[in-house]
């Protein structure tokens, strides 16, 4: 059976002489793999189509008793030029594939993932948009719909409202508790978390773009909130650990 989606391309790797095998996050399927023959030669038309980050439609021979699909054909959906040609920002992008890649369920569709995975595409597309902001909120919305959402409006311990205060994540929990209520000041097990990146979080979690767009953050403040999504994600998600495309990202962003 031919069968057509779209699709976020989030891993390739060459096959043969020409060939690839494409990994895809696809809005009717979920995550579906399939091998593109040819596609690697220079007088392809589909040469580039199935390159990580590429928003695409495909037709595809699917073959019921196996998880290799085979492609037949596709197009650019959307081009993102602005995400592309800026290294920062295919960094970001990178890493967000990779997250799918690893995190997402073999085959289970799940089409509120694949609109946050194409709204952070245009986020970061988006030049007016700070890139790490776009991953913030692709992460922890992410998160959300993975059922591993974390509570940014109250604390662990005594339930008192974290709107407008600063919190502290406290790492062998894996929980916020307000600053009454901190195990231990010890640095070496908790995360300060400023009223800002508070803020962010909450404004994520209601996906208001116009206030997470005007909140001003220290790098402190970004360091923090990076320390803290990547800790509280391997607790609940070991298949992260190791992400390569991560460690070239964490380059950039300690360097930011
Ligand atoms: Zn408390």
């Amino acid at each position: 059976m031919i069968l057509k989606t779209e699709a976020v391309v989030l891993k390739t790797i060459n096959q043969g002489d020409t060939s690839k095998i494409a990994t895809l996050y696809s809005r009717e399927q979920g995550r579906i793999k399939m091998i593109a023959k040819g596609v690697r030669n220079t007088k392809s038309r589909y040469l580039g189509l199935l390159d990580p980050v590429q928003h695409v439609e495909v037709l595809f021979y699917e073959k019921s008793n196996s998880d290799l699909q085979l492609f037949k054909s596709g197009e650019i959906v959307q081009s993102y030029y602005t995400l592309h040609k800026d290294f920062d920002r295919l960094a970001f992008a990178q890493v967000a594939m990779e997250f799918i890649e690893r995190a997402a369920e073999k085959t289970e569709p799940h089409p509120e993932l694949f609109e946050i995975i194409i709204g952070t595409l245009a986020s970061l597309d988006n030049p007016k948009i700070m890139p790490v902001k776009s991953y913030w909120y692709f992460h922890l919305r992410c998160l959300g719909e993975l059922g591993f959402r974390f509570d940014a409006f109250r604390c662990h311990q005594c339930k008192t409202t974290l709107v407008g205060t600063g919190a502290v994540y406290h790492r062998p929990d894996a929980a916020i508790y307000c600053t009454a209520c901190s195990p231990t000041p010890d640095e070496r097990f908790i995360i300060n978390l400023s009223p800002r990146t508070m803020a962010i979080m909450q404004m994520i979690d209601g996906e208001n773009w116009p206030g997470i767009q005007q909140v001003i953050t220290t790098l402190s403040d970004r360091r923090s909130l990076w320390d803290f999504i990547w800790h509280y994600t391997k607790v609940h998600l070991p298949p992260i650990e190791q992400m390569k495309s991560l460690a070239v990202l964490e380059q950039i962003y300690h360097h930011a």
